[in-house]
């Protein structure tokens, strides 16, 4: 799966450094979690999000094989935005667990006894160390998680074409658009 087509990578001096466990060693697992804060908040597909408590990420790392490392990733964190209908704050609170699989560079994926079809994103990287650098899949697992729209509440009745009213607040005086199937329904009548 590809995440929606990423504008940007992971921001600067972003830091998700997780130790890995020993080699070999496919009982231990090593864990770790982070909050992060995004002064600036981010824009994405023309909306700007702030996350003002900033970002909870936990990650939890296993070897599956020799050369192929489960990496758990759980985030959430809460978006403030404006409503796409009425402009006014919207919020809304994002969490997620995804799971990646990350192989060195040379490994064949296909023969592992993880297929790509068992919910794990596949992450190819140059080399598997002590340590791994998850800065881009935490980016990434964000984005996915951002609404194509915000809105302050499912039904929010938006703003009036007309006077730019808000409809949430009440009716505005404008003439409501009649319905032409009802004044035909109308004559009948009279
Ligand atoms: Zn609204
Ligand atoms: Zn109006």
């Amino acid at each position: 799966m590809t995440p929606k087509d990423l504008c940007d990578s992971a921001p600067k001096g972003w830091n998700f450094i997780l130790e890995l466990p020993k080699r070999q060693d496919f009982e231990a697992i090593t864990e770790k979690a982070w909050n992060v804060t995004l002064p600036e908040g981010l824009d994405f597909e023309g909306q700007h999000f702030s996350l003002p408590d900033g970002l909870s990420v936990n990650a939890e790392a296993r070897w599956v094989e020799d050369s192929l490392l489960s990496v758990g990733i759980s985030l959430s964190s809460r978006v403030v935005g404006e409503c796409a209908r009425c402009l006014s704050q919207a919020e809304l609170a994002i969490s997620d667990d995804l799971m990646y699989l990350y192989f060195s560079r040379g490994l064949d994926f296909e023969d592992t006894e993880l297929g790509s079809d068992d919910g794990f994103m596949p992450v190819e990287v140059d080399f598997l160390g002590r340590t791994l650098s998850i800065a881009e899949q935490v980016w990434e697992s964000l984005i996915v998680l951002l609404p194509a729209r915000m809105l302050c509440r499912p039904d929010c009745a938006g703003l009036c074409p007309n006077c730019g009213e808000d409809l949430n607040k009440g009716v505005c005086s404008c003439a409501p658009i009649g319905d032409p199937r009802l004044s035909v329904l109308r004559e009948l009548l009279e």
